[in-house]
């Protein structure tokens, strides 16, 4: 199940909470995974852990739940919990991503994931927070932030390429309130529901903001196929699917599957890389062609040893390397930030 996390205020202002009644096509996007799709960039990852976990992942260490009045969530971590800057070569600006020690995703995992998400996407990402699995299955949560765009995505279990993908888009629709509330809450977004007579699957029925996300899962899907999966069909949703094909970044595939982050304004990550890939490309010959990308990383392509005098850990991550710097220290960081 996924959800998304509303504050007061946004359900106050976004009109698109109710339910929709279009038939769903499937029961979930489970019979596709945009990984097969989306291989991780042919470059390296700078990973650096910070000494100080920043506010909105101290939040949920012990005996700290987000407020119970939005929403049957809430998020804790009561094992160490652990924060990473990540920079990514197509963005100058870091992520940061907080792993809870109790977590079903690897932080190597959840670095991949990140990076795998198309750059037009990525670029409005607040903070990743991954905790262990409070429902069978994966869940994930986007908050947004209190002048708008996002937060932080909170990763329940193993959350799937479609799950990020999906979030991603929750962090997109909040980058720009703007007078006509979220994205999905446009006059557009609602002229192509009342003219369309399904929706992907039976999670998009809970609203238009959560429809809006899942139909961004398909448009991804298709961008990078060439069509929609295996048993969706476009006739029923395809003005779903023209207003999101218009829309910036879905409208120049050499932006959102680009190799650069300042493609525009409104984003949380948008400073320009210093140097410019040009070898960032994803493959667009359909789900399951991609091939392994050449790793490159660190220059030789090959992942350096771990060595303890220079505490600087290298990891392999999808045949490119995640440079780990101060691990080390991170552990003894982390233990005294957990004890106050
Ligand atoms: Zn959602």
């Amino acid at each position: 199940m996924l959800l998304l996390l509303l504050s007061l205020v946004e359900l106050a202002r976004c009109q698109a909470t109710t339910p929709l009644s279009l038939a769903p096509q499937q029961a979930d996007l489970g019979s596709f995974d945009l990984a097969n799709s989306l291989p991780p960039p042919a470059y390296s990852v700078h990973a650096t852990t910070l000494a100080q976990l920043p506010p909105e992942c101290a939040a949920v260490t012990p005996s700290t739940t987000l407020p119970s009045d939005i929403g049957n969530f809430s998020a804790s971590c009561s094992a160490e919990m652990t924060a990473l800057s990540v920079t990514l070569e197509d963005c100058d600006t870091p992520y940061i991503i907080c792993r809870c020690a109790d977590a079903e995703m690897a932080m190597d995992a959840l670095v991949d994931r990140l990076a795998r998400v198309p750059v037009g996407l990525r670029r409005y990402a607040g903070t990743v927070i991954a905790l262990a699995a409070t429902v069978p299955g994966p869940s994930a949560v986007t908050m947004s932030g209190a002048s708008g765009g996002a937060s932080a995505t909170f990763c329940f279990g193993d959350c799937t390429m479609n799950v990020w993908i999906h979030e991603m888009t929750h962090a997109l629709d909040m980058a720009d309130p703007g007078s006509a509330g979220w994205q999905s809450s446009a006059i557009g977004w609602s002229n192509a529901l009342a003219a369309d007579t399904c929706v992907p699957d039976t999670y998009s029925q809970t609203n238009a903001i959560e429809d809006f996300a899942q139909v961004s899962v398909l448009l991804i899907y298709k961008l990078l196929n060439g069509g929609l999966p295996p048993g969706f069909y476009e006739d029923c949703m395809k003005h779903q699917l023209a207003y999101l094909s218009a829309m910036t970044p879905y409208n120049d595939s050499s932006l959102l599957f680009g190799n650069d982050c300042s493609i525009g304004p409104l984003a949380t990550h948008s400073s320009p890389p210093d140097v410019l890939d040009p070898t960032r490309q994803f493959n667009s010959s359909g789900e399951g062609a991609a091939p392994d990308p050449p790793s490159k990383a660190l220059g030789s392509g090959a992942c350096r040893p771990a060595t303890s005098t220079t505490m600087v850990l290298f990891l392999q991550l999808g045949g490119n390397c995640l440079l780990v710097s101060n691990i080390n220290k991170l552990h003894l960081d982390i233990r005294s930030t957990l004890d106050k």
